[in-house]
């Protein structure tokens, strides 16, 4: 897998030749993964393109004379053809294909002591359902803007305790639950910080993600820190690339201090390491 990888970023830095790599996101069109697609030399940038209802992001290369849709793909995505489209400037509707391939992802088997956690009662039920829409609207947030950051840095240093797409079923129960972000072990009161520039969408706690800080890093590009401990950041704020958002924590539905960082694409939850550079090998 991590060959695979490997070979597709190496792949797409010597295709993709007006791409400046350290801009982008690491493309691998897989479920959980990003898929590239090229929009042809009369793209002009005020064109909305969508994946289905969701409208993608848009990218330049630095001369701003191509540009990319970069689409976030669902983890429940079929492998095979899929396709985005766009209403060009002579008003006539067209599409372009691109191929998502297979990805296997790990299964594992997870223990929660405290039993409100695995079967939360009716009244926390209640309360998740109406902390629900909040965060679906957070997730959906989308803003006009063509300078977006997509080189991250690690929110914490830490472990990686749990990694994106895991196939997690607790105490034996049937169902299995995909993790769809990026746990990070570390100690309580460690400063997370901002990954990228951006603006604070919204704070809360809420029953399965506890204390929770979302940003908006503009054109559907969100990201959502939860378990935090303290939250150092208000709503409609601005960030800049490091600043400190809030500390680790074990709030809500959590066996141990960690991060889970998610990154959403198109309200589509990716790989967040995909967008750290570093994972990118060396040319
Ligand atoms: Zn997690």
């Amino acid at each position: 897998m991590i060959k695979n990888l490997i070979f597709i970023s190496i792949f797409t830095l010597f295709t993709a030749s007006n791409i400046v790599a350290a801009d982008y996101p690491i493309i691998n069109p897989v479920p959980g993964g990003i898929a590239a697609v090229d929009l042809g030399s009369s793209f002009s940038p005020s064109t909305k393109v969508f994946f289905g209802k969701k409208r993608v992001l848009i990218k330049s290369d630095n001369n701003k004379t191509t540009w990319q849709a970069l689409i976030g793909l669902p983890l429940k995505i079929k492998p095979g053809k899929h396709k985005i489209s766009f209403i060009d400037d002579d008003g006539t509707k067209k599409y372009k294909t691109f191929s998502v391939s297979k990805k296997d992802y790990e299964t594992r088997h997870i223990t929660i002591t405290n039993k409100r956690m695995v079967s939360p009662t009716k009244k926390d039920i209640e309360r998740h359902y109406k902390e629900k829409p909040l965060i679906i609207a957070a997730l959906k947030k989308w803003t006009e803007n063509n300078d977006i950051q997509t080189n991250f840095i690690y929110p914490v240093d830490g472990r990686f305790s749990s990694i994106f797409g895991l196939k997690r079923i607790y105490n034996k129960q049937k169902r299995i639950r995909r993790h769809t972000g990026l746990d990070i072990a570390a100690p309580q009161g460690t400063n997370i910080i901002a990954p990228a520039k951006g603006t604070v969408i919204r704070t809360g706690s809420y029953f399965f993600t506890g204390n929770t800080v979302f940003i908006d890093h503009g054109q559907g590009l969100v990201t959502m820190y939860c378990h935090l401990n303290k939250t150092h950041v208000k709503a409609g704020q601005h960030l800049k690339q490091g600043q400190n958002i809030g500390t680790v924590g074990m709030t809500g539905r959590v066996s141990g201090p960690h991060l889970h960082w998610v990154v959403s694409l198109n309200n589509t939850k990716v790989d967040p390491k995909l967008f750290i550079p570093e994972n990118i090998p060396e040319k």
